[in-house]
């Protein structure tokens, strides 16, 4: 499994590309979600991309505004669970700013959506930031809220490296669906009954922090940076979608801005390629 990340002209967005299938390419935008359950994933004319949303979350987290993202199978590779190792790569590889503004999506109106006990909303602001709240029964998690303000480089410390996490009966249940393919010790935190089976945990509340990443990647199929402030408690990749899909229907919450004297950023020339087992 090979993932490249290539720069891509400016205003172009974010577009993966399966090179498995003669290049066909799925834009990284809100009408192409597909189905979503344990991870997101993007349709586009039958061909799937699955487990989109730490590649998206290291783009916004990055600033990327413009990739191909080139795939040879369907899936995104999981690497440790977090965002932290595409984070890496696109350091490494360069950032080049491109000579045009951003346009920001930023919001105008406040928009929530609540479902049982369940609640995510977008307010105006004028920077990005995310609050997360979970209620999540173990001993080890319980009811956690984790906030963050993108604006100062805070996604490096205090979010890409959140590992994803689910627990170990849970696992196999999943891998016969084909979901998670190849989850193991190695790729999330993987929790028993009253403790988890693979320490140390990065943070002492990356679980929550991880719900910060997720949501962050699934809201970059909004197809812009964000300027506004997202509030969730004890959503998922369902809300989460289901929020983009609300706010790319109505043209009336939000506008496209630009910031005086900003660029966007393209991945530099060199291609990074990210490796996994099968
Ligand atoms: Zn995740």
């Amino acid at each position: 499994m090979t993932l490249r990340i290539l720069p891509a002209p400016a205003g172009s967005g974010v577009v993966f590309r399966r090179v498995d299938l003669d290049g066909f390419e799925v834009e990284a935008i809100g009408r192409n979600v597909a189905r979503v359950s344990y991870a997101t994933s993007l349709m586009k004319k039958s061909v799937l991309i699955s487990t989109t949303e730490h590649l998206l979350s290291a783009l916004i987290g990055t600033g990327i505004d413009n990739a191909i993202l080139e795939l040879d199978n369907l899936e995104l590779p999981i690497l440790d669970g977090s965002a932290q190792p595409f984070v890496e790569a696109i350091l490494k590889s360069g950032i080049r700013k491109q000579r045009r503004p951003r346009t920001y999506l930023r919001m105008r109106r406040e928009i929530e959506i609540r479902e049982g006990d369940k609640f995510i909303a977008v307010y105006p602001a004028e920077s990005y930031s995310l609050s997360y709240t979970i209620n999540f029964p173990h001993p080890l998690i319980g009811r956690e809220t984790f906030s963050v303000d993108l604006s100062n480089g805070s996604y490096f410390r205090e979010i890409a490296a959140a590992r994803t996490f689910g627990f170990l009966h849970e696992a196999d249940a999943m891998r016969q669906q084909g979901l998670i393919r190849g989850a193991s010790h190695d790729n999330a935190i993987v929790l028993t009954r009253d403790g988890i089976m693979n320490p140390p945990l990065r943070f002492k509340d990356e679980f929550v922090r991880h719900k910060v990443l997720d949501l962050i990647g699934d809201l970059a199929l909004l197809g812009h940076q964000i300027l506004g402030r997202v509030v969730a408690d004890r959503a998922g990749h369902a809300m989460h979608t289901a929020m983009v899909s609300r706010i790319l229907r109505d043209r009336s919450l939000w506008e496209e801005t630009t910031v005086e004297d900003e660029m966007e950023s393209s991945p530099d020339a060199a291609p990074m390629a990210a490796q996994q087992m099968a």
